[in-house]
């Protein structure tokens, strides 16, 4: 369907916002206008980019979600200020079941599925997911979507 992409990342920010009182989520918007996929998938990929980033940055409250617009694509990124990922761990959060082995002051419950699913989503609604990120400064994980594919007509 056609969705208003800052709509549904707004709801999906400020539902998350409930189930944490420590992170603030902040919103950083651009124009992005609507785009033609599958928002309960783009949702569930949200859900899990800040639920991650909340849960891996125990010492910061800061959370930045924004998206922006270029041609035919939209971007959103969620930047935390947390625990960050090593350098050569960066490309493996991405595979199924792995997780980056903790440090002794922390454990953080998780299967290691959920970026491995979002990154299936994206690429499924044929985007793109990457994350930068530097170790104990904080991770910034984005994905880009076209804004419609050929099966779409024009937004109503
Ligand atoms: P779950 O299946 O519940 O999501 P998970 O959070 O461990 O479990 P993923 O979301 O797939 O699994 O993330 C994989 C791994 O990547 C995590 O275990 C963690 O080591 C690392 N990671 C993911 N997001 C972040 C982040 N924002 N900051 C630091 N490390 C992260
Ligand atoms: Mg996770």
């Amino acid at each position: 369907v056609w969705f208003d992409f800052n709509q549904a990342v707004e709801e999906c920010v400020q539902d998350l916002q409930h189930t944490t009182n420590k992170h603030i989520l902040v919103m950083d918007f651009k124009e992005t206008g609507k785009v033609y996929s599958d928002k309960e998938r783009i949702g569930q990929v949200m859900t899990n980019l800040i639920s991650n980033a909340v849960k891996y940055s125990p010492h910061s409250n800061r959370i930045i979600i924004s998206t922006e617009r270029e041609g035919n694509m939209v971007t959103v990124c969620v930047e935390d200020f947390g625990i960050g990922i090593p350098e050569d761990k960066k490309d493996k959060v991405f595979e199924q079941f792995y997780r980056v082995s903790g440090s002794k002051q922390h454990t953080f419950p998780g299967l290691g599925l959920g970026l491995y699913i979002s990154n299936e989503i994206i690429r499924r609604e044929g985007g793109r997911m990457w994350v930068n990120s530097t170790e104990g400064k904080g991770s910034t994980f984005c994905f880009s979507l076209p804004v419609a594919d050929s099966k779409a007509n024009k937004p109503k």
